[in-house]
């Protein structure tokens, strides 16, 4: 593909997360001049505090399934060209269920097998002969599923090699001008204008502005179905600790981080984030604590942890919980990437967005995520 000649010149992003930077560090090598457009320093949104566990595990669609894996695949050839990192890693990733009516992990298992997805499962004692770090008396008499090919990635690092591709190749960051909105003329996209009064045109513009991203194209007509939720995400300060595989528990899901800290978020703790009316988040200290607590009843050798910072914002979720990516149809000119699991599709999400916006294709393996099916 990028020996063809793009069939523009020019393409606005807006947002400078995961989706933003990828797509414009790929749209730079095909040769498009891109101006991206964030409204701060970059990475500072989902992408800046998020668990960012490589996986494809449990349930999904088939075209869901099939992304995230060659997600997956894409960081696999990331890391081989770059041996030894410490802000990706494949150490694997071990899951099980509560003891209760709903554990589904022998199902889950089969499932995954069926698959072909890479799933081992472990009675509690092999999980503490098998993975460091992990007490096998916590993990349920149902057993947990190992999946040795799952890992783990530091965005903002990312984020920071791909922002230095974008630059180096001749592409434009602008992160001191607030936020942007489209500027649409005669039913096309046809640019971005900052808050600091700029306005920018190009061939192409990509709404890459996680949680924001439905609220800038409401106003032009379109509907992106949204459920995104206030998330938070616990980073302790480093410890010394056996733990390399992302675990996900009943209780807390846990990954290691590149200095020898842990982050930590579970579902319970994100329903109890309090939103104040002024729009600010706080988590309550019992909170925190329960999560702390929850990640020392899993680890082995127990750890002391200590909190080093509360992550609390936007997590981007479409209302039907499938990605939404490419091009909306409604307003030519005009493409999208809005998703959760964006640091599993990152790089693959970034790639095949590049190719629509770049050859005006539309791939066929983003067919099931069109904006459009929203408006049904
Ligand atoms: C707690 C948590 C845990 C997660 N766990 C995982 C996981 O384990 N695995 C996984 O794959 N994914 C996970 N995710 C999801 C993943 O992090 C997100 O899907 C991804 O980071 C979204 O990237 P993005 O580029 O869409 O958005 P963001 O990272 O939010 O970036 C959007 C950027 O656009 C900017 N912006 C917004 N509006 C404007 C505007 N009008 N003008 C200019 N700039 C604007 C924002 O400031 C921001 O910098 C998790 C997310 C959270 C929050």
């Amino acid at each position: 593909m990028q020996h063809q000649k793009p069939e523009i010149e020019t393409a606005i992003i807006i947002g400078g997360g995961i989706f933003g930077v990828s797509t414009a560090a790929q749209l730079v090598r095909m040769g498009v001049r891109v101006t991206l457009l964030n409204d701060g320093p970059l990475g500072t949104g989902a992408s800046g505090r998020s668990l960012a566990w490589l996986n494809s595990a449990r349930r999904r669609s088939p075209p869901y399934h099939a992304i995230r894996q060659a997600g997956m695949e894409r960081y696999r050839s990331l890391a081989s060209r770059n041996p030894g990192v410490n802000w990706l890693k494949f150490d694997g990733g071990l899951t099980w269920d509560a003891d209760d009516s709903a554990n589904e992990i022998a199902q889950i298992y089969r499932y995954e097998r069926e698959l072909g997805y890479e799933a081992e499962l472990l009675s509690p004692q092999e999980v503490s002969a098998r993975v460091a770090g992990v007490a096998g008396k916590a993990v349920t008499a149902q057993g947990a599923i190992l999946n040795p090919g799952e890992g783990w990635v530091d965005l903002p690092t990312l984020i920071q090699i791909l922002a230095a591709d974008i630059t180096k190749a001749g592409g434009t960051i602008i992160t001191n001008e607030g936020q942007a909105e489209l500027i649409v003329e005669n039913g096309r996209a046809t640019g971005a204008a900052t808050a600091a009064g700029q306005s920018y045109r190009a061939d192409a513009v990509l709404v890459a502005a996680g949680a924001s991203g439905p609220a800038i194209l409401a106003p032009h007509g379109v509907h992106i179905g949204d459920d995104t939720p206030i998330a938070l995400l616990v980073e302790t300060k480093p410890v010394s600790h056996p733990l390399r595989a992302v675990l996900n528990t009943p209780r807390i899901a846990i990954r290691p981080a590149l200095n020898g800290a842990f982050f930590m978020d579970s579902a319970w703790s994100e329903e109890e984030v309090v939103v104040h009316e002024d729009g600010s988040f706080e988590a309550k200290p019992e909170t925190v604590q329960g999560m702390l607590d929850a990640a020392r009843k899993v680890l082995d050798p127990v750890p002391e942890l200590e909190v080093a910072a509360i992550h609390i914002g936007p997590k981007p979720i479409p209302g039907d919980g499938d990605p939404v990516f490419g091009q909306v149809q409604a307003l030519p000119g005009c493409f999208i990437a809005f998703s959760h699991s964006g640091a599993t599709q990152g790089l693959i999400a970034g790639e095949l967005l590049g190719e629509e916006i770049a050859y005006g294709i539309r791939h066929p393996m983003l067919q099931h995520f069109r904006p459009e099916r929203f408006n049904t």
